[in-house]
């Protein structure tokens, strides 16, 4: 646990959740500020920032949670979809350094838009640099 972490606290029941979820390693509850009914938060309750620093299984039993929740969830509130999501560090919009994933129920209509839509101007890469950001990521994968 890290002390001064918010999904910590809520974990250690210090900080009151209203969780529609809970195992021995993942909590889900309502986001308090939520972008749409029913948006939920599914997080590890071992306290690590990024998607990346979690051990693999703990990776897997977070998202194996979230696509549990999300028709139960879809259900709940009679939505057409979701969007299913991680900001992941900072510069990505993360803004409670505990990683989570949002299962945010989407609306005909809702006025919102695709994680596209987030984005900026397109990057413009040639042959060679695919090739080279590719091969750089296969290494690493292995
Ligand atoms: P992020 O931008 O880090 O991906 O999303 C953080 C989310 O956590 C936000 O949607 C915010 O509303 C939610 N949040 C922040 N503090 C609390 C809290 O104390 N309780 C709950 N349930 N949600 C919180
Ligand atoms: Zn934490």
């Amino acid at each position: 646990m890290s002390e001064d972490c918010i999904f910590c606290r809520i974990v250690a029941g210090e900080i009151p959740s209203r969780t529609v979820y809970e195992d021995d390693d993942v909590l889900a509850f309502f986001d308090a500020n939520p972008l749409a009914p029913g948006h939920t938060l599914v997080i590890p309750k071992a306290h690590h920032e990024h998607v990346q620093d979690m051990p693999n299984d703990l990776a897997a039993d977070v998202f194996a949670v979230m696509q549990r929740l999300v028709d139960p969830i879809e259900t709940a509130v009679d939505a057409d979809g979701s969007t299913v999501a991680f900001n992941n560090g900072e510069v990505a919009g993360q803004e409670v350094p505990h990683t989570h994933g949002h299962v945010v129920p989407r609306f005909e209509d809702d006025g919102g838009r695709p994680i596209h839509s987030i984005f900026g101007d397109r990057p413009d890469l040639d042959d060679d640099e695919l090739d080279d950001i590719a091969a750089t990521i296969s290494e690493r994968a292995e």
